[in-house]
């Protein structure tokens, strides 16, 4: 692109420079060159999976600052080719809610113990070995040894686990003779 300072001064006013960095050359030429705008180089494309059902959809999060800006499908996923449902599109109040952290967020495992009202606060390790030892407990207490079975323990998965977490999930109950399996979504 050829202009002179006058042609230049001109056509700042139209909102062209709004699009375009100039260079003035040593002969007279003006060069124009792509111009960097600030939110762009600050906002944060990440990748990520929708986590509210086993379709497992592709989404990109646009992230400005602690904030997120916007969700979109992610159009190069196999399996959703850009699309989002309604949940998808919404995934981002999970984290915030108006702008604003999402106060109702649970980051932390919450116990309510047998005829309590309250919940408590637990770690995770708590939580797990918690688990296992009323299993193995409820396992051996209930264990049918004719039918290599006990019924006193049901599995509920949940919509937002894939193939291969439902599939261990299954082995894992089979393996330990718990025959009630069930999943949200069939309910
Ligand atoms: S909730 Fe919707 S967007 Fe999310 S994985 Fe399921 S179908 Fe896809």
């Amino acid at each position: 692109m050829e202009l002179n300072r006058r042609d230049f001064l001109k056509l700042s006013g139209t909102g062209l420079s709004a699009a375009v960095a100039f260079a003035f050359l040593p002969d007279g030429t003006v060069m124009a060159a792509p111009r960097e705008f600030p939110l762009k180089t600050k906002v944060k494309e990440t990748t990520t999976i929708c986590c509210y059902c086993g379709v497992g959809c592709g989404a990109i999060v646009a992230a400005y600052g602690d904030g997120i800006i916007k969700i979109e499908g992610d159009p190069d996923h196999p399996i959703n080719e850009g699309a989002l449902c309604s949940k998808g599109l919404a995934m981002s109040q999970i984290h915030q809610v108006n702008g604003k952290p999402n106060q109702y967020r649970l980051t932390k495992p919450l116990y309510r113990a047998p005829n309590a009202t309250e919940w408590e606060e637990k770690s995770w390790g708590w939580m797990i070995e918690t688990i296992a030892r009323r299993v193995k407990a409820t396992r051996d207490k209930y264990w049918t040894g004719r039918a290599s079975r006990t019924d006193a323990i049901a599995s509920l998965g949940g919509g937002e686990l894939d193939n291969e977490e439902c599939y261990l999930l299954s082995k894992m109950n089979r393996a330990l003779g718990v025959v009630y399996l069930e999943h949200c979504a069939r309910i």
